[in-house]
């Protein structure tokens, strides 16, 4: 890739001033985003996705490691500075302007690509759970690397009894591996977010049989909606919850924090059946 200019300059150039509405926090420090690029393995000849590309930071990383990209960055300011990149990396970047949630990621980044993004915080959360949700397994996805506020991340890779273990817990780890694999600190961010943030990495692993993932999110929606209370109280108003409960034994007066993955996935399954 021949040299670009330093990413403060493309900034400066074309006048991409953050908006707080798009959840503008940029990354500038090439040897940090040459790290979250590594998260996913060796990328040489991989494709990947990206969600808000922004000025092109984690983008010039991704490419430089060998991929071919597609990212969708909803900013139009953007698309000059992402134009640059692309014509110094012919044929490794396509750069589609529009919204991540409107989108079919499967359809225009292709089966088997790596999902990796520094995620606007205000969209994160729902595209994780649709990446993370569908009866369809494996799914479009290889791989999942993206930055999230660090307590996000935290809740996704806890473990039960922890007061961060829940619903992203257990939607992350019922049929995938989910690690934090970086912490970064706000400070590496223009402008500095309010909190620290922090990287996650998902693998899809084999899915448990005669599971339904829409029955499971139904379950943990429940039972994590009123996570102080009793399992027969926050389950009651889903059907066949609480007889599941009593056929596979699992005490109806434990709350859902102390519930392991395997049982929530043995009670949607027994819901399903
Ligand atoms: N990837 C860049 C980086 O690491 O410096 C920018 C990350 S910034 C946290 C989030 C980016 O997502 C911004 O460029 C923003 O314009 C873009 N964005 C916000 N909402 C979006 C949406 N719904 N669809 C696509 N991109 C979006």
């Amino acid at each position: 890739m021949k040299d670009l200019p330093p990413l403060r300059d493309i900034i400066k150039r074309h006048g991409l001033s953050a908006s707080k509405a798009l959840g503008q926090n940029f990354l500038l420090d090439g040897q940090l985003l040459d790290r979250i690029a590594r998260v996913p393995g060796p990328l040489k000849g991989e494709r990947v996705y990206e969600v808000g590309p922004g000025p092109g930071g984690l983008t010039r990383a991704l490419v430089s490691a060998g991929a071919f990209v597609t990212a969708v960055e909803r900013d139009r300011r953007c698309l000059p500075a992402l134009d640059e990149l692309s014509e110094a990396a012919p044929g490794q970047l396509q750069v589609i302007e529009g919204d991540a949630l409107a989108i079919d990621e499967a359809q225009i980044a292709g089966e088997g690509a790596h999902v990796v993004a520094n995620l606007p915080y205000n969209v994160g959360t729902a595209l994780f759970v649709r990446w993370l949700g569908g009866d369809e397994w494996p799914p479009w996805w290889k791989s999942l690397t993206l930055m999230f506020q660090q307590e996000v991340a935290e809740r996704i890779v806890a473990k039960p009894g922890s007061g961060t273990y829940g619903r992203l817990s257990v939607l992350a780890q019922w049929r995938s591996e989910a690690k934090l694999a970086m912490k970064v600190h706000r400070s590496a961010f223009v402008p500095p977010p309010k909190v620290m943030s922090a990287v996650v990495h998902i693998v899809p692993k084999d899915a448990p049989a005669g599971v339904s993932a829409a029955n499971l999110e139904r379950i943990t929606a429940a039972a994590f909606g009123q996570r102080r209370k009793m399992l027969r109280q926050s389950l009651k108003g889903l059907p066949g919850a609480l007889e599941a409960l009593e056929q596979l034994g699992i005490d109806s007066e434990r709350r859902a924090e102390t519930l392991g993955v395997e049982e929530f996935v043995a009670i949607a399954r027994t819901i399903s059946a």
